[in-house]
């Protein structure tokens, strides 16, 4: 009799349900003006063009929550976020996409008007409960209660949590590293490291997962814009092997090797910057290319102060900035206000 096949972590990677609402491979491609501009020549991986609903880096976990979800009968997604919420837009119109309804628990008080993610999830026929500002355990713990509601009423619904950060919804960005590994390749690309933003962490230990599943040795830098942990680099971590375990990859990882690179003094989360905007306006004025001051302009100025700090390394080798999305909170007149003036 033939030994069994026993699937490699990447098999079992591959063979997650999807709920096939994204466009992948998303681009990645050089910025001629803007590497100019720096002095590094800088690549960008283009989460922000990849499906339904404008798109953003949550497509990607919500993408196998919701492909499980479909699989298990679930017809709710009940999930949640900060006031204007990327993470929950997406779910919604991942939900939307598949013929599931959702409801999304946002941190605020009702507002008078729904403008950028929100206008969106009206747009998209979500349910939106608004609780008042809660911490990100209270706002979880709080879609727990709901979805507890929703199976008393007969509703199948299922859960995701602040950023879809969960085990599963993170080896989206495993899933992730792959699709960039193989660009890199087709390329014939080396860069000394990928940057992007990070808050909830899934993001991030993807990618850390899908490093050790590629073997390739890139340094993986995780911007820090206001982070769910009490310490970053730890909590990617664990979310990193809870991730790893899915697939029946052992994580050979330590928190030291973990890159963080923390918020400036004074930065909190959701508060615009003088930093981020010049590098928004510094991306927007010489490629034509829109990033949000609450997540992708502030990682892409962790960027520019890692590269002026001389902290990229200096062989001159590429560097990749990947793009997460969430231009659409641009579309509220707070932060609208943060990068251009009426
Ligand atoms: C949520 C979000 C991030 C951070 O990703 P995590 O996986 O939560 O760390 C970055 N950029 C944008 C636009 C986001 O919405």
């Amino acid at each position: 009799m033939a030994p069994q096949h026993s699937p490699s972590p990447l098999e079992r990677l591959a063979a997650l349900p999807s709920a096939g609402a994204g466009h992948w491979p998303t681009p990645l491609h050089r910025l001629e003006r803007f590497s100019r501009e720096v002095g590094r020549e800088i690549w960008i991986k283009r989460d922000d063009v990849q499906g339904v609903a404008l798109a953003g880096n949550k497509l990607r976990k919500f993408d196998l929550v919701l492909g499980q979800a479909v699989a298990d009968g679930c017809d709710t997604l009940v999930t949640t976020g900060a006031g204007q919420s990327n993470s929950a837009r997406t779910g919604a119109a991942v939900a939307t996409a598949l013929g599931m309804a959702s409801v999304l628990v946002l941190s605020r008080e009702r507002p008078a008007d729904l403008t950028g993610n929100l206008l969106l999830d009206g747009l998209l026929g979500a349910e939106l409960r608004f609780v008042g500002d809660l911490s990100w355990p209270e706002l979880n713990r709080e879609v727990e209660r709901v979805v507890a509601e929703l199976a008393a009423e007969g509703r199948r619904p299922v859960a995701a949590p602040v950023g879809c950060s969960s085990a599963l919804g993170t080896l989206g960005f495993t899933r992730a590293f792959g699709e960039l590994d193989a660009q890199l390749a087709a390329a014939g690309l080396e860069p000394s490291a990928v940057v992007h933003t990070s808050t909830s962490g899934g993001t991030h230990a993807g990618l850390l997962v899908g490093r050790a599943a590629a073997d390739r040795a890139v340094r993986l830098v995780a911007v820090d814009a206001g982070s769910s942990f009490a310490d970053h680099a730890t909590g990617c971590l664990v979310l990193a092997r809870e991730a790893a375990a899915l697939i029946g990859l052992d994580l050979a990882l330590t928190a030291a090797e973990v890159e963080v690179e923390p918020p400036p003094p004074g930065d909190r989360y959701g508060l615009p910057s003088a930093e981020a905007t010049a590098a928004i306006h510094l991306l927007a004025r010489t490629e034509a290319i829109v990033t949000d001051p609450v997540y992708s302009g502030k990682g892409l100025a962790g960027l520019l102060r890692l590269l002026r700090a001389g902290r990229l390394g200096d062989d001159g080798r590429p560097v990749v900035f990947w793009h997460t999305g969430g231009y659409h909170a641009l579309f509220d007149p707070h932060y609208a206000a943060s990068v251009v003036t009426p």
